[in-house]
């Protein structure tokens, strides 16, 4: 049984890695988060009933209150997943994701290496930083171009993938000059249930519902590589418990879309499950909008060593696991309409400190 202290469990990919923990491990858990904007306890409804979680809420870039954190729960490992984590975000304002990605993890990685030097030897060589990251360091593909491996340059392209880039970077660092033992994951694009209507999929599908316009960036022939949620938090604890320390593991699904394929699927998907009132397909409700400056034309990813030395494989295909998803939208409203109308920060009133 460990003892893992999750930061950012109240996010989209954090919450799903909690319900997994609590629900199919008998590992004990600490969501660390601060709820900002993206943080949400209506994620996490049934995981927070159970004995073997708790919640601080804190900062990562709050020294002392990690120091607490740490002292009070005495983590086996960290998974850390505490990000500002929306592109479109990173461009408009990108000083919060110099704080949070950058200092934030800096502050975070010396809190990990003041408890684990204080731990005595057999604690000491079980614990772990495993330092949750994206493909999106890896900059974008051509069409022609190989897949993401481990060893591919970091080139970002955005305020927040070079933000990741950056932190990616400094956990490494901290490996090597102060030998802590850390894991990095590299993952492409996740989809599935509980994700904020910010991010493409749950933004389309919401829309859609609404009768509003369906936005595409640009030509829609942008490439993602998709991979349902519930088989990223899988690989998270496949990583943490049994990867090697100091190594990197790319994860994905071999599932590249473009973007208004996606769009499309899910107006499909829509036509059959909850077809609009008037009898026309959702896809006429598509709009093409001026492009994202930057906007990375394809991300693909090499997932073949976590599965050659892991194990791991993805669950879900993009079709059974897109389909998955746009019926939990239509199955859990509540939840939706609570982020939508903002009374699922109210949800936080009654943390504790
Ligand atoms: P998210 O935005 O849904 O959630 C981020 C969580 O971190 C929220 O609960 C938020 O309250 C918390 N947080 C933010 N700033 C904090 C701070 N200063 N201190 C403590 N908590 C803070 O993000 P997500 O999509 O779940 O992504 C989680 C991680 O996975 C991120 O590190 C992201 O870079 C990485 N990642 C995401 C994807 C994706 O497709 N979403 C793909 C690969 C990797």
């Amino acid at each position: 049984m460990y003892k893992i202290m999750v930061t950012g469990g109240a996010g989209f990919i954090g919450s799903a890695l909690v319900r997994y923990l609590i629900a199919k491990t008998p590992h004990k858990v600490a969501n660390l988060d601060k709820l900002t904007y993206a943080g949400n306890l209506d994620s996490l409804s049934n995981a927070q009933l159970s004995s073997r979680y708790q919640f601080y809420r804190a900062d990562i870039c709050d020294a002392a209150a990690l120091d607490r954190a740490f002292a009070d729960f005495q983590p086996t490992v960290v998974m850390h997943l505490a990000a500002e984590s929306h592109v479109d975000r990173s461009i408009d304002g990108p000083a919060e994701f110099i704080t949070t990605n950058m200092v934030g993890t800096y502050v975070l990685l010396e809190a990990a290496r003041r408890y684990w030097g204080s731990l005595d030897p057999a604690r000491k060589e079980l614990f772990r930083f495993h330092h949750v990251s994206t493909d999106e360091v890896y900059g974008d593909l051509e069409e022609s171009d190989e897949l993401f491996t481990e060893s591919t340059p970091y080139a970002p392209s955005s305020p927040y993938s070079a933000s990741k880039a950056s932190s990616d970077h400094l956990v490494r660092a901290w490996h090597r000059t102060y030998g802590l033992p850390i894991l990095l994951t590299n993952c492409s694009n996740n989809y599935g249930p509980y994700h904020f209507p910010e991010k493409l999929i749950p933004h389309i599908i919401l829309n859609a519902l609404a009768g509003k316009p369906l936005p595409v960036y640009g030509d829609g022939r942008q490439v993602r590589d998709w991979l349902y949620v519930e088989d990223h938090a899988r690989a998270l604890v496949e990583v943490v418990t049994r990867g090697k320390v100091g190594e990197t593991y790319n994860i994905g699904g071999h599932n590249e879309k473009r973007n208004l394929e996606v769009v499309e699927t899910i107006c499909v998907l829509l036509d059959e499950l909850q077809p609009r009132a008037d009898g026309r397909s959702y896809k006429e409700q598509i709009t093409f909008v001026k492009d994202r400056p930057g906007h990375d034309r394809r991300y693909a990813i090499d997932a073949s060593k976590i599965e050659r030395e892991l194990g791991w494989k993805p669950q879900e295909t993009f079709e059974s696991g897109i389909r998955k998803t746009v019926q939990w939208y239509l199955d859990n409203r509540d939840w939706w309409e609570r982020v939508l109308n903002g009374s699922y920060r109210l949800a936080r009133l009654g943390d504790k400190a």
